[in-house]
């Protein structure tokens, strides 16, 4: 039977049917040009960025300016999984900063965990934030090995059992009742929340703070002092970029990240006899050990969000509404959905959709402020940038009022990467990771045996 085509408009834009007041959109008629900071991009890092601009100097004079409406990019369309996971793993910060950097780093990401549920809950943003940490389900033999010797290397680290613990065949089944669950790696700190809600608070909140947000507006390019959109020419002292995998279509980033795109697919609202099936009672995040990357979230309203890679690079690294979607990766998600609950075999999927994120060459996110040229830019996330782009923000703001705090000092900081290769060699590689990826899993599947040789390979062209 052929599976039916998944309609394809993205879940978190229905947040009108949930309550929320979508912002009136600012008119960008106005005539006001002159500002202290403009920001491009309005996102989560430009939100927050404007955000802690603002408490660290309420004189100063803000403008956001956002090429569609608040949360057009990754931050409106995402899985929702708002986790203390970094892009880079701990090694690579060790190698580059020393170990001790490594640790502050990921403390950094724990406490920016703190930090959104207390500003989103004092702020008053109801983006159905719920911190019931992330499960990991162990299917394979391989999967348990890779999943022990990860947690011996945090425990290594100093991150104990308060922050990862693995867990038997039962107390997993007693979260998430998967399909060949042979045990789980529980992340007790991460939280979900319902992405789009999060722009919509956080554009209201810095409405109210006296930030211009400028919804339609096309900055074409910039350069120290001034920002040249369609109809005008803005001025400010400091031009800060938070436009994350759209930043190639600027002079200044080109290739210093790529867009990659993630896809993802939500069932209609389930039953509770189908949850019960289920479980994820408390809202926990989860995947699954293999080596392509998946996720999933029960939402507020009963549904299953569920998201992974494995939509093809594009050539000249370029991004297009058209990719936003991509049938063949949907049904894939479907069919893997189906794979780990099987009673959602007769289960209607309602939604499809998907978006570019951004891809540093050595896969570390930077936050990067030149005081003498008042340029800044934030971003690089990968996949992991609802908790990073908050740590972020509060970074780049510090970094711009000139005030020298713990997490200004963090590696991430002015931290800059290799750039990419030219096409087509840049094309070839990164289509033939995810291309590894799923042969990989696939070759484990069948043998039972780690596919250690394709996954140094992985390593090797990722930079891993
Ligand atoms: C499908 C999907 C699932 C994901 N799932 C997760 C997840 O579960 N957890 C997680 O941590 N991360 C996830 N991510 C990544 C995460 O969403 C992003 O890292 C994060 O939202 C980036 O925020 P940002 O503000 O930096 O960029 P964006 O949200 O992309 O914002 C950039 C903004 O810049 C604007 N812009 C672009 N060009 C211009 C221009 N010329 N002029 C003016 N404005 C411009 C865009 O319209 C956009 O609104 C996912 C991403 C995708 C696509």
């Amino acid at each position: 039977m052929t599976p039916s085509i998944i309609p394809e408009k993205c879940l978190w834009n229905e947040i009108d049917q949930v309550g929320i007041v979508v912002p009136e959109q600012e008119r960008s008629d106005h005539d006001h040009t002159d500002f202290d900071v403009v920001i491009i991009g309005a996102g989560y890092t430009g939100l927050w960025t404007a955000y802690y601009l603002h408490l660290n100097d309420p004189s100063l004079k803000i403008a956001l300016l956002e090429k569609n409406t608040v949360g057009y990019g990754a931050s409106g369309r995402n899985g929702g999984w708002c986790s203390t996971i970094m892009p880079m793993s701990l090694d690579s910060i060790s190698k580059q900063n020393g170990r001790t950097q490594a640790i502050a780093m990921q403390n950094a990401m724990f406490a920016t965990l703190k930090e959104i549920r207390d500003r989103t809950t004092t702020l008053g943003i109801d983006c159905d934030f719920v911190q019931g940490g992330s499960i990991e389900v162990l299917r394979t033999e391989n999967q348990s090995d890779r999943a022990k010797s990860r947690v011996q290397h945090l425990r290594e680290y100093g991150f104990g059992e308060n922050f990862y613990k693995l867990l038997d065949r039962d107390q997993t089944l007693d979260i998430i009742e998967a399909s060949q669950t042979l045990g789980g790696l529980l992340d007790t700190q991460s939280a979900v929340l319902h992405p789009k809600k999060l722009c919509v608070g956080l554009a209201n909140v810095v409405r109210a703070q006296g930030t211009k947000i400028f919804e339609n507006t096309d900055v074409l390019a910039y350069t120290s002092g001034q920002v040249e959109t369609l109809r005008r020419t803005f001025k400010a002292s400091t031009v800060l970029r938070t436009t994350e995998a759209f930043s190639v279509n600027f002079s200044q980033a080109k290739r210093s990240v790529i867009p990659l795109y993630s896809m993802m697919v939500a069932t209609e609202p389930l039953s509770a006899d189908v949850w019960s099936e289920i479980g994820l009672e408390s809202r926990p995040s989860f995947n699954d050990g293999r080596n392509m990357i998946i996720y999933g979230q029960r939402t507020a309203d009963h549904r299953l969000a569920f998201g992974g890679r494995g939509a093809p690079y594009h050539f000249g690294s370029k991004i297009s509404t058209d990719s936003d979607f991509n049938q063949g990766v949907a049904q894939r998600l479907r069919t893997t959905l189906v794979d780990l609950f099987s009673v959602l075999e007769r289960t209607e999927f309602t939604h499809h959709w998907g978006g570019p994120l951004a891809a540093p060459r050595d896969w570390t996110f930077n936050i990067s402020y030149n005081p003498a040229t008042g340029l800044g830019s934030a971003g690089g996330y990968v996949g992991d940038g609802v908790a990073t782009s908050n740590l972020a923000g509060r970074t780049l703001a510090d970094l711009v009022c000139d005030k020298s705090t713990d997490i200004t000092r963090l590696p991430s900081v002015n931290h800059s990467s290799k750039k990419w290769e030219i096409e087509p060699l840049r094309f070839v590689a990164v289509n033939s990771l995810t291309k590894l990826a799923m042969l990989a899993d696939w070759r484990e599947e069948r043998t039972g045996r780690p596919a250690r040789l394709i996954n140094a390979v992985i390593d090797k062209i990722s930079g891993g």
